[in-house]
């Protein structure tokens, strides 16, 4: 432990990932009280506690966000992952050696005219009476408005080295929505000299990545939300769209959302991981058919929205809802399998959805239903196929199993259980 904190002691601003003994005895409550200066962090430095988030696997997940007297460093965060009361790791980045001044030159209004100026919409969400209307619903307040209120925020120059304090700016931050054009930013207008340094799309679909349970690390679409500063497993970019929820606290709601409010997009754990799984598998399943030779959009031929519930609560099956054209996946658990969330599976409900809508095929009922589930069954592992190449086999739901079962073995497929 002493070496650790000695070695991060000796590391300049960036990026750190540590690990800890999982015996080290280290309190996760006031670590970085206790090692401030390890840290190298000054005086003028704090990390604030912005989140804290537990997982089943009994890990508890602290988000610290570092302010320089008092202003928050956009993009300076260090996650902290404690077990049984003990850290076990610590990554993420800090920056040290901010020397600056936390007063601004000119006023936020000032700085706003530069920003709208810059936006150069010809109509803004405010602007609208409809528009605020629908926000203060939205938000349940009635005071709620989208016009731009100033954050102060110590910001780094875009393409520039991160590491070095000297690039930082002290800026208002502005997020900006227009309604013509359709539109929405957040604008950095340098608080001392009223230069706009930097604009973030907000509209824009996000580049994520997840450590996906059974097909290694693999990239996905979600949504930022601004408003939050979140992402959500929404990928606007495939036909009618790809939305992935879970469905882990019953039936009585129709399924809450999966927010990476701590990985930066990255899913790290638990119930998220499961969730950008099966999104993953959901968008690799839509490439399949969307491409040559079906040219199939969506599982309904036009492009629909798909809706992908996981984590279903435990003793739930996996199927396709042929009603409100979902795909829900089990968590496995009343059946001792892992969740439900591999390529032949999410390929083989998405096969229902498009028999569903192409075909006079009904599920449940004699030789239709045989074929239905044949048809699945094969699509299913042509998914799996298709991106495991050699990988791929012609069992159904081995990934799901810790050693040698499955579900379905093609070359004998009565042995096996219907899904
Ligand atoms: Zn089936």
């Amino acid at each position: 432990m002493a070496e650790n904190v000695a070695e991060i002691a000796v590391t300049p601003s960036g990026t750190h990932c540590l690990t800890f003994r999982v015996d080290s005895r280290i309190s996760p409550k006031n670590f970085f009280a206790q090692h401030h200066t390890s840290f190298r962090f000054g005086t003028h430095d704090a990390l604030n506690l912005v989140k804290t988030a537990q997982d089943e696997l009994g890990f508890t997940h602290y988000k610290y966000q570092q302010l320089y007297k008092g202003i928050k460093v956009e993009g300076s965060v260090l996650l902290l992952h404690a077990r049984d009361g003990d850290v076990v790791r610590l990554n993420g980045r800090h920056i040290v050696g901010l020397n600056q001044d936390n007063l601004p030159s000119i006023t936020k209004e000032t700085a706003l005219e530069f920003a709208l100026s810059d936006f150069g919409a010809e109509l803004y969400l405010w602007e609208s009476k409809a528009w605020e209307t629908e926000f203060q619903l939205r938000r349940n307040d009635p005071a709620a408005t989208t016009f731009p209120k100033a954050e102060t925020v110590f910001r780094v120059l875009p393409s520039t080295d991160a590491t070095d304090p000297a690039n930082y700016r002290l800026a208002y931050k502005f997020k900006i929505h227009s309604l013509t054009p359709f539109d929405a930013q957040a604008i950095y207008v340098d608080a001392n000299t009223g230069n706009i340094f930097d604009r973030v799309a907000l509209m824009q679909s996000a580049g994520g990545t997840v450590n996906t349970l059974y097909n290694g690390s693999q990239s996905i679409i979600t949504e930022y939300r601004a408003a939050t500063d979140d992402y959500i497993l929404v990928d606007d970019s495939r036909g009618g769209g790809i939305h992935t929820r879970e469905f882990a606290t019953g039936f009585s709601a129709p399924g809450i959302e999966y927010v990476d409010e701590f990985g930066g997009n990255t899913w790290p754990f638990g119930r998220l991981r499961v969730g950008a799984s099966a999104h993953w598998a959901a968008e690799m399943v839509y490439d399949f058919f969307s491409a040559a030779p079906y040219n199939w959009d969506g599982y309904d031929g036009v492009g629909s929205e798909l809706n992908v519930f996981a984590n279903v609560e435990p003793g739930s099956d996996t199927y396709w809802d042929a009603y409100l054209e979902t795909i829900n996946l089990s968590n496995g658990v009343g059946f001792q399998w892992g969740n439900f969330v591999s390529l032949d599976i999410v390929g083989h409900e998405y096969m229902h959805g498009i028999d569903d809508n192409s075909g006079p095929l009904d599920s449940g009922k004699n030789e239709s239903n045989t074929l239905n589930e044949s048809f699945a069954d094969i699509f299913g592992t042509m998914v799996e196929f298709s991106i495991e190449g050699g990988g791929g086999d012609y069992y159904l739901g081995e990934d799901l199993y810790a050693t040698t079962g499955r579900i379905r073995n093609m070359s004998n497929p009565p042995r096996y259980l219907s899904l």
